[in-house]
């Protein structure tokens, strides 16, 4: 049969009905499953190791990335987590994003620094900072693009020329773009990973995250295990709620990217607005890098400073009526943050940043509900 477009995956790849009629695979809460009358096993033994939910909800994902493996985890930090102690080691050095998920940041400042790893932050809008700061105990290459919260764009192509040159490991956290805008692997990345709580959910009700490679080698096979043994694994409930939502992410995420796109356009032309931050707009510093690497959308998540201070900003989050002021993103429903106040202990944001995570509401109502706000 001919290749399937990623609509048709995302409904039906990995989805199994095993014996009975259902058309959805029903939720296999069992924690143990029965072993033969030799004590051989079957398909599954235990529910850490193996889920009949969770292969499928893996099997979904690997299609829509286009890629062999997926290995889930119950939170979006647990695979990060996961690739940093497979692919990590002690007194190594990681190049990580100055503009990184804070959480990234956080787990390495936290937990890492016993390993005496060094993390360094650098500016990845341009490959040759980079490559100034890889050093001959460099391990990883961890980039994020568009980053979180300024929508900072890195090269993926150039970030893999230099890797592959310098013999380092990449990673791209994909969690803004999605597969659906940006098939990083496919550029030559070793292992993406997404926060599957955001986009791939898409109703803010599930915590997830995923590791995806076309590698079959020994390190992505102790990934496959360290999911196994460290047992940071999603509940059955939970996979097949993923499943459920992966079959409208491609649709909902295009309805996002295009309300986003409306939504930039409209915040750069206003009075209150200092500055909007997104990769679709030609202002936008890589925009062309963008451009290249990026199909079908730019993502939508907006950040924006607003004229003022850190007072101003808050007003505006408060006068929003549609918008719920909350953190995290990619669900149907319009979020916005003041991205300063949830970064923890030494935050990077501006104190007038507000992040904005468009949904699928109606645009002229998302549009309606900003201009009240920004009055
Ligand atoms: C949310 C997020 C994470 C962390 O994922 P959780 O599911 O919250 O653990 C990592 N990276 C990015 C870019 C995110 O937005």
């Amino acid at each position: 049969m001919k290749k399937q477009h990623i609509q048709t995956l995302a409904i039906h790849a990995g989805e199994k009905k095993g014996k009975n009629t259902d058309i959805i695979q029903p939720i296999h809460l069992s924690t143990t499953f029965e072993r033969n009358e030799d004590s051989t096993t079957g398909e599954y033994i235990y529910t850490r190791a193996e889920n009949p939910n969770r292969i499928a909800v893996e099997q979904k994902m690997a299609s829509i990335e286009g890629v062999k493996t997926a290995i889930a985890f119950a939170s979006g930090m647990a695979a990060i987590n996961a690739l940093f102690d497979t692919l990590l080691e002690p007194n190594c050095h990681i190049l990580i994003p100055d503009d990184c998920y804070h959480g990234t940041r956080q787990l390495l400042d936290n937990f890492f620094k016993r390993w005496n790893v060094q993390s360094e932050m650098v500016d990845m809008t341009n490959v040759t900072n980079i490559e100034k700061r890889i050093q001959p105990n460099t391990k990883l290459i961890w980039i994020e693009t568009p980053s979180n919260p300024q929508l900072k764009i890195t090269d993926i192509e150039a970030v893999v020329s230099l890797a592959k040159k310098k013999a380092v490991v990449t990673v791209c956290d994909n969690t803004f773009a999605t597969p659906i805008l940006q098939k990083t692997l496919e550029i030559g990345i070793d292992y993406v990973m997404y926060s599957s709580t955001k986009f791939f959910s898409g109703h803010s009700d599930i915590l997830g995250g995923v590791v995806l490679t076309n590698k079959e080698d020994e390190v992505s096979q102790s990934i496959r295990n360290y999911q196994k043994m460290a047992g940071a694994v999603p509940s059955p409930f939970d996979c097949w709620l993923l499943n459920r939502s992966l079959a409208t992410f491609p649709l909902r995420f295009k309805a996002q990217c295009e309300n986003a796109t409306t939504i930039a356009h409209y915040l750069i032309t206003h009075s209150k607005i200092e500055k909007v931050f997104y990769p679709g707009l030609t202002s936008h510093e890589n925009h062309e890098i963008a451009k290249k690497q990026m199909k079908n959308g730019f993502g939508s998540i907006i950040s924006i400073l607003v004229k003022g201070n850190q007072e101003k900003a808050l007003q505006f989050t408060s006068k929003l009526q549609i918008f719920k002021h909350a953190t995290s993103l990619g669900g149907v429903e319009s979020l916005v943050e003041h991205r300063r106040s949830v970064e923890g202990i030494n935050p990077i944001s501006p104190e007038n940043l507000i992040r904005l995570s468009i949904g699928i509401e109606y645009i002229e109502d998302l549009i309606a509900d900003l201009e009240q706000a920004l009055m």
